[in-house]
């Protein structure tokens, strides 16, 4: 069949077109938000949190559509003739969000990730139980495990030490006015401990723990699962790996497909996030223009210096043929802002582009996209040692050095998906009694740079499978 030329342009640059044309769209289609009679009608059954004087009051108010969500509220708030509480604000933006053109293209994004969140729990319990089941040896399992920690603990540690030396050099929170901060509303901050996050490793019920995508109940029990697959009589084990690494190999084709659609999954979400971001795109340049350019500054030092090092150095590989071969993979981490949604990609571009064995890939991929962050963890740094700047509190080498543990902790606790490094910054700021109000400076900013360190994530996972399979003796492509 002959083939067109543009099916025939390589996947990264139709991502990385389809990423221009969405930064265009969102911002010729901003979306807006208009209150009309048909607004409440659907929102009314929605809204158990105005009382019906309020609702009565909603309904007869007609505004002109407003772009940014808070010019929005203030008009409906001055209306009303009194503040609307978080949960009101939360249910009448969704009520009042308006941008057709928008909902033409939103939903390649919503299906896109649907798909890829679709395949991740059938596609990390085939891959790890596969990868276990064919290590074959507890000693090799043993020792496969500990180069990969010991990659994440050091890959992570570094990328904190780059954050803390970015954030001391260029000081970007001096200076800063605090009287700025944003009110802090509609994230649950975390308050569970490092201890119980443990805990919950082995969990009660497995199935719960599939349902609810559960990534590190999910890697224990498969781990377990496989590890035993190899203690067992030979027939049955036979019986066992081959179900799995088939079902592993139908899985990697799944994934194959849906990353096809890459560039439509990407289209739809980079445009929904422009289209509703547009307002704040100019505040999000200037405002923070310094604290952002240390976050990006950092996260490139540690993605284009530090990473290559230990690339180059304990992996004997070409940087820069890793990157060529990554390049899937980052750019869907880049735009999903999700190192769990994106382990279909990654793990396909590791063991197809750089040829990883699935016995290594298919535990560290997962396994890394759930607890190795660097980008995340630098991150955590720089937002603990800017607040402290913007509020005037001078953190001790001691208070640095508590900043990155907590920092580390704080990476590995949060989870691959969209602005969950934020909600974990609670943990560092509490740690060095710093105020918690302060997270509200950097929030406009967060959706951005989100997408810069969910990318570093995703190519530091990427690189420890690459230096733990060539520390194996794999033969590879890159
Ligand atoms: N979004 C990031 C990820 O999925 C986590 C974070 O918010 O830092 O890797």
């Amino acid at each position: 069949m002959k083939r067109s030329k543009f099916v025939k342009l390589a996947l990264h640059w139709q991502i990385l077109i389809a990423i221009g044309i969405a930064v265009g769209f969102g911002l010729y289609f901003p979306t807006q938000y208009k209150c009309t009679p048909e607004t409440f009608d659907d929102f009314r059954l929605k809204a158990d949190e105005f009382n019906s004087f309020e609702i009565t009051a909603l309904e007869q108010i007609i505004t002109d559509p407003t772009q940014g969500e808070a010019a929005f509220l203030t008009s409906v708030e001055q209306y009303l003739g009194k503040p609307l509480v978080p949960k009101q604000k939360k249910q009448l933006l969704k009520a009042a969000r308006h941008n057709p053109p928008l909902s033409w293209v939103e939903w390649f994004g919503i299906l896109f990730l649907k798909a890829l969140r679709m395949i991740i729990v059938p596609l990390i319990i085939s891959s790890i139980i596969s990868g276990i089941a064919n290590i074959n040896t507890a000693d090799s399992l043993g020792r496969i495990s500990l180069k990969t920690i010991l990659y994440y603990l050091s890959s992570s540690s570094f990328a904190i030490l780059v954050g803390l030396i970015f954030v001391n050099i260029l000081k970007p929170g001096i200076g800063v006015d605090i009287n700025l901060t944003q009110e802090v509303e509609n994230i649950e901050f975390t308050s569970g401990s490092f201890f119980n996050t443990l805990l919950n490793i082995v969990p009660d019920n497995i199935f719960k723990a599939f349902a609810e995508q559960d990534m590190l109940a999910i890697i224990f029990f498969s781990i377990m699962f496989g590890f035993f697959i190899t203690q067992i009589q030979t027939k049955q084990k036979e019986l066992l790996t081959n179900f799995f690494n088939a079902t592993n190999d139908v899985m990697m084709k799944m994934t194959l497909f849906i990353i096809r659609f890459t560039p439509l999954g990407v289209f739809g979400i980079v445009a929904k996030t422009i289209a509703d971001n547009a307002d704040n795109l100019g505040n999000m340049a200037q405002g923070l223009g310094m604290y952002s350019l240390t976050v990006i500054g950092g996260l490139a030092f540690h993605a284009l210096v530090v990473i290559p090092l230990f690339l180059y150095i304990a992996g004997r590989s070409n940087p820069l043929k890793v990157y060529r071969a990554m390049r899937t993979a980052l750019l869907t981490a880049f735009s999903t802002s999700s190192s769990a949604a994106t382990i279909s990609v990654t793990l396909q571009n590791v063991q197809q582009k750089c040829g990883v064995s699935n016995k290594i890939s298919g535990f560290t991929i997962p396994l890394g996209a759930t607890v190795n962050m660097d980008g995340t963890a630098l991150y955590e740094g720089i937002v603990a040692l800017f607040i402290a700047q913007a509020y005037g509190i001078d953190l001790t080498i001691a208070d640095q050095a508590i900043v990155l543990i907590t920092a580390l902790l704080a990476s590995i606790g949060a989870a691959g998906i969209p602005m969950a490094g934020l909600v974990m910054t609670t943990v560092v700021l509490t740690a060095v009694g710093l105020p918690l109000e302060g997270v509200g400076l950097i929030l406009s900013v967060d959706k951005i740079l989100d997408m810069f360190r969910t990318a570093v994530n995703v190519w530091s996972d990427s690189c420890g499978a690459v230096i733990v399979a060539k520390s194996e003796g794999e033969h590879l492509n890159v």
